[in-house]
């Protein structure tokens, strides 16, 4: 099997949701960078996994809510993108 790597240009505000995937079980938990609701709702959800109950890394918390502030401020005070690697098998 051949894998062929493309880029492409994703702007921050196309940038909707953040997925977190347990170390542990593999469950996925995705929040949307784009909600409204009180930081504290989100808090909870990265404790622990929902699925095994395993504690999460304590560092994840902090780093989350810091990504999604970044976010909230590049996307409102400049023009931000990413160039993302695709791996298409051929
Ligand atoms: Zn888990």
């Amino acid at each position: 099997m051949l894998a062929m790597i493309t880029e492409t240009v994703v702007s921050i505000d196309d940038l909707q949701y953040l997925t977190i995937h347990c170390k542990q079980c593999g469950t996925s938990m995705t929040l949307d960078l784009n909600y409204a609701g009180a930081d504290h709702d989100r808090d909870d959800m990265l404790g622990v996994c929902s699925i095994c109950g395993i504690p999460f890394d304590s560092t994840l918390r902090p780093n989350v809510i810091g990504f999604k502030r970044a976010y909230e401020a590049l996307s409102k005070h400049a023009k931000v993108s990413f160039r993302v690697k695709i791996q298409e098998n051929c």
